[in-house]
C-alpha cells in the first residue's frame, strides 16, 4: 500500500486473498429457518442453488414467477408432460399460457443418483424433485382438523411474496424435494428474470404424519417439529459474457407463435349427417 494515499483510503483494505476480498460473483445468500418463507429475485443467466444446511430436510417447497409479470408463473402440470414427474439435471420448468418458456433449467442436483443402487428409486420406490403433490395449506388443515394454523407452506409463501406486492391467488402448485442430507443441493439457472419463493415446510421431511391415524399427537406434542430443517440460499452471477460466448440466450415466450384467436371469430363447420 502506498503511504502517500494513506490518508485518503479506507481504513480497512480490501486487498487481494484478505478477508475483505468477497467473491463478487455471490450476489445473494441466506438461510431460511424452519416453517418459514421467503422470496427473492434470480436474474436472467445466474445461478441460483437451494442447500440443505440442516441435518435432514424437505429440501424445498418452490415457486417460481416471471419477475416482471406474475401472471406468468411455473407451471407444474405441463412441466410433468414437457419433461418428466420427477425433475432433474437438464429438465425445466415452464411457465404457464399464454406464456409458455422454460422459467428455470435445473443445472445441478446433488441427489440426481438418489436411492439404493443409484437408479434414482429408494427402497421404497420413491424419487426426489417432484411435481406430483402441491403445498399443504391451513385451509385443508381445517377441514381435516379444525384448527388453525398459520405455518402451512401456503401461508408461508403468501407472507414470502407480500412484499412484491403478490397476495395467496399468486402462489400456485410447487416443485417439492425429499430427503436430503446435509450439503444436498439442487441448483438452476434463471432463462429470464424471476421471483423465487421457498418455503420450508412445518411437517419436515413428512417423516411424521401430520392428519389422520398417527397423527393424534400432533396436536399437542408437536411432533413433526424434530424433523423440520433450515435451508440455505445462494444465487452466483457467472462472469460478464461467459453464457453468450456459449450460445445462450433468454427463453422467449413460445405462445408468441400462436396466431390464432381461440376461434372467437365464429366458423360454421360442414355437416354430414342429415336431419
Ligand atoms: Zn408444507
Amino acid at each position: 500500500m502506498s503511504s502517500k494515499n494513506r490518508l485518503t483510503e479506507a481504513a480497512y483494505q480490501c486487498l487481494p486473498g484478505g478477508p475483505l476480498d468477497i467473491d463478487r460473483a455471490f450476489m445473494i445468500s441466506f438461510v431460511l429457518p424452519i416453517r418459514s418463507g421467503k422470496a427473492w429475485e434470480v436474474r436472467k443467466g445466474d445461478i441460483c442453488r437451494i442447500i440443505a444446511v440442516g441435518r435432514t430436510d424437505r429440501l424445498a417447497i418452490l415457486n417460481i414467477w416471471s419477475l416482471h409479470n406474475p401472471r406468468e408463473r411455473f407451471w407444474a402440470s405441463r412441466t410433468r408432460q414437457l419433461q418428466r414427474a420427477h425433475v432433474s439435471v437438464y429438465d425445466r420448468l415452464w411457465s404457464t399460457l399464454p406464456y409458455l418458456r422454460p422459467l428455470v433449467t435445473i443445472s445441478g442436483d446433488s441427489l440426481k443418483d438418489y436411492g439404493v443402487d443409484g437408479s434414482g428409486i429408494d427402497a421404497e420406490g420413491g424419487r426426489v424433485h417432484d411435481l406430483l403433490g402441491t403445498r399443504c395449506d391451513p385451509y385443508v388443515n381445517r377441514m381435516l382438523t379444525g384448527e388453525d394454523n398459520d405455518y402451512h407452506c401456503h401461508s408461508n409463501l403468501t407472507r414470502a411474496v407480500a412484499p412484491y406486492g403478490l397476495t395467496e391467488f399468486d402462489v400456485h402448485d410447487v416443485l417439492n424435494t425429499c430427503p436430503a442430507k446435509k450439503g444436498d443441493y439442487f441448483e438452476f439457472i434463471a432463462e429470464t428474470d424471476i421471483l423465487c419463493a421457498l418455503s420450508t415446510c412445518p411437517g419436515g421431511d413428512l417423516s411424521k404424519a401430520m392428519w389422520g391415524e398417527g397423527a393424534t399427537e400432533a396436536t399437542t406434542a408437536d411432533p413433526t417439529l424434530e424433523c423440520c430443517r433450515p435451508l440455505g440460499v445462494e444465487v452466483y452471477r457467472l462472469p460478464d459474457g461467459w453464457l453468450t460466448e456459449r450460445g445462450w440466450k433468454e427463453a422467449m415466450p413460445n405462445g408468441r407463435a400462436y396466431k390464432g384467436g381461440h376461434a372467437l371469430k365464429e366458423v360454421l363447420f360442414a355437416s354430414t349427417g342429415k336431419s
